[in-house]
C-alpha cells in the first residue's frame, strides 16, 4: 500500500505550514487526487489517519476532490473528458493527445482552528 508514504508525506507538508506560534487544532486538510495519479483516495484518507495519530493534524478532516481526466486532441484542439481508459477525441476520434490534468496530487488547503 503505496499511500502510507503518500500519507507521511502529505503530512510532513502540512505540518511544515503551519505557522509556529499557533497551538490551536487543524481543522481539515484540501486534497486534489486525479484520477490518473495511481492514488486510490479512500486508501489515502485511511493511511491519512493511522500516519496523523501522533501528530499536529491528529483529528484533522481529510477532505479529497477528485479531478477528472481530461485531455486536449492534437488534431481538432477539443478537451475530452475521458470516463473510462480509452483515450480518443469525442469530436473527431483522433488519438494525438495530451493529458490537461487528471494527475494531481496536491493539497490545496489547510484549515485552521479559530
Ligand atoms: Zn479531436
Amino acid at each position: 500500500m503505496h499511500e502510507m508514504g503518500i500519507a507521511a508525506e502529505i503530512i510532513k507538508i502540512a505540518e511544515s505550514s503551519i505557522p509556529e506560534d499557533f497551538d490551536g487544532a487543524v481543522e481539515k486538510v484540501n486534497m486534489r487526487i486525479g484520477k490518473m495519479s495511481s492514488v486510490v483516495p479512500e486508501s489515502l484518507k485511511f493511511c491519512f489517519d493511522i500516519a496523523s495519530e501522533d501528530t499536529r493534524l491528529k483529528g484533522a478532516d481529510f477532505v479529497i476532490e477528485e479531478i477528472p481526466v481530461v485531455f486536449l486532441c492534437k488534431e481538432c484542439e477539443k478537451e475530452t473528458e475521458a470516463d473510462g481508459p480509452q483515450f480518443s477525441c469525442k469530436e473527431c476520434g483522433g488519438k494525438k493527445i495530451e493529458i490537461i490534468s487528471g494527475k494531481e496530487l496536491e493539497i490545496t488547503s489547510i484549515e485552521l482552528e479559530d
